[in-house]
């Protein structure tokens, strides 16, 4: 089993969880079943998963809101799985930092075939160890607090670090001030635009005393921030 891609399924219909289970084993994956979100969280909180399919319809919540709480902790890349073809879960869903949708019913081939290429797109050729997650110059650990830019580790504060992991686990997408204050801030209601601005700023002094002039976080004028893709593992 070492060494399997662990692919966690949270999804509350047995019959689409043991065709899931039965897929993902047939394609050479590390895959288990968790019927409700709360349960799914305990999986993730207990140890690392390389993915998560995540149907939006859950007997204890919103899926949506699901994956809300795992990007206030993880970068692992979340699959959603929704009964509603409509614009609003899709718009929805890659905003609260999903990865990709699958609109129910799916065939299990298209299934495998897209959890393969989050994961080309999102690992790289890079192995994170168990606990990090790596995006090229940046590797996370979340069991350490730690994050280390080009081999060195940083000192942050606990809001830096929550961005920072936040920001790095998505290359290339810009999230306005908005989602940052709501996927990192414990209390979003009680802060302020420029708390996010006030971080980014003391965040990129820190980078810069690592590696002056790279500057990773990129400013979108009118639009917000994003993690630069250069940054990412070649492929990604
Ligand atoms: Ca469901």
């Amino acid at each position: 089993m070492e060494g399997l891609p662990r692919i966690l399924i949270v999804e509350d219909e047995p019959a689409i969880a043991d065709t899931l289970l039965y897929a993902l084993k047939t394609e050479g994956f590390a895959p288990e079943w968790c019927a409700t979100g709360r349960a799914g969280l305990a999986a993730l909180a207990a140890k690392p998963f390389a993915l998560v399919v995540l149907d939006v319809g859950l007997p204890d919540g919103s899926g949506f809101d699901v994956c809300k709480q795992i990007r206030t902790r993880l970068a692992v890349p979340v699959l959603f799985l929704t009964a509603r073809n409509t614009e609003l879960d899709r718009v929805l869903g890659l905003e609260l930092g999903g990865d990709d949708y699958l609109v129910k019913p799916f065939s299990p081939r298209e299934l495998t075939a897209r959890v393969k290429a989050i994961l080309r797109r999102t690992n790289g050729a890079v192995t994170p160890a168990p606990g990090a997650v790596g995006h090229g110059d940046i590797v996370v650990d979340d069991e350490r607090c730690v994050v280390r830019y080009r081999g060195v580790a940083l000192d942050l504060t606990r809001y830096e670090f929550r961005l920072l992991r936040f920001l790095a686990a998505s290359p290339g997408r810009v999230f306005s001030r908005e989602q940052l204050m709501r996927a990192v801030w414990e209390d979003p209601a009680a802060s302020l635009d420029r708390t996010v601005d006030a971080h980014v700023k003391t965040l990129r002094s820190k980078l810069r005393a690592v590696a002056p002039g790279a500057d990773p976080i990129r400013t979108h004028r009118g639009l917000g921030y994003s993690f630069s893709e250069d940054a990412a593992p070649a492929g990604a």
